[in-house]
């Protein structure tokens, strides 16, 4: 069996430290990396880092990374707001992507992972939603009845018939469902984090993982964010990374596709 890598970044302003420029230095380590091992991520970007940095969005796009929406401001509350204000939001924000040159997005992470309905998001003309992170991060979400498998959802107010909203899930650990994204990804000891990761690719044949582009400046210095934000930022993180993907990607054969590409090998996007 084919197994795939989907690595994807939330392309957003660091909103506990209001700083756009930080992520924007983060994307340029994290983009050498990826160049270094051939993979294609996809990023998804907030309305404002894209109407900020058009530039950097568009090059990422033209160098064959996936273009996806993460909202318009990260410190929206979207899940909170009626139809038309979600909508309007929605809009503004697919239209920042267009505006950098890129082809308009088809794929959608809610910021903090908490989204509007699925019938929104098909309104708002998404394809996929990639914000179900089915674990238990308390005083956020507690997904452990969710699937973790990718799955069509059809909305009550779509109908079965409808075209329904594919949703892809990020990795978590076989039954225990431990998370292994970003600050789990920074803060477990390196062998579990390798077995973990394994167990994952192992389990459901593909291993969809998230990062923030600030994770990849060193935070250390940065008093006012919790410890474990800080932990292992910078050059520890572009460390332990190159090693899981030179594991993965150069050892394991681990293909790294982007969301879209991974969805119609599956055969549910079709080509074009
Ligand atoms: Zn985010």
């Amino acid at each position: 069996m084919k197994r795939y890598l989907l690595f994807t970044v939330d392309m957003e302003e660091m909103d506990r430290l209001s700083s756009l420029r930080i992520s924007k230095r983060g994307w340029e380590r994290i983009e050498t990396l990826l160049e270094e091992f051939g993979i294609h991520s996809t990023l998804f970007t907030t309305g404002v880092f894209a109407e900020n940095y058009p530039v950097t969005v568009r090059e990422a796009w033209e160098k064959g990374h996936e273009i996806a929406s993460h909202g318009m401001n990260h410190s929206e509350h979207i899940e909170e707001m009626n139809v038309n204000e979600v909508l309007k939001v929605l809009h503004k924000a697919k239209a920042t992507v267009e505006k950098s040159g890129c082809d308009s997005p088809i794929g959608f992470r809610a910021p903090r992972l908490m989204p509007p309905s699925p019938s929104v998001l098909l309104q708002a003309g998404f394809l996929y939603d990639s914000s179900l992170h089915p674990t238990w991060v308390p005083g956020r979400y507690n997904n452990l009845k969710s699937r973790t498998d990718v799955h069509v959802i059809y909305d009550r107010k779509m109908g079965e018939c409808g075209n329904g909203l594919i949703e892809v899930p990020i990795s978590v650990s076989p039954c225990l469902r431990l998370p292994v994204s970003w600050i789990w990804f920074r803060n477990y000891p390196d062998f579990i984090l390798q077995s973990l990761l394994k167990k994952v690719i192992e389990n459901t044949g593909f291993l969809h993982i998230y990062f923030h582009p600030w994770e990849f400046v060193e935070l250390k210095g940065y008093s006012s964010l919790p410890y474990l934000y800080r932990r292992r930022t910078g050059p520890k993180l572009i460390e332990r990374l190159r090693a899981i993907l030179e594991y993965l990607v150069r050892r394991e054969g681990v293909k790294a596709v982007t969301i879209t590409e991974y969805l119609r090998i599956r055969g549910l996007l079709l080509e074009g």
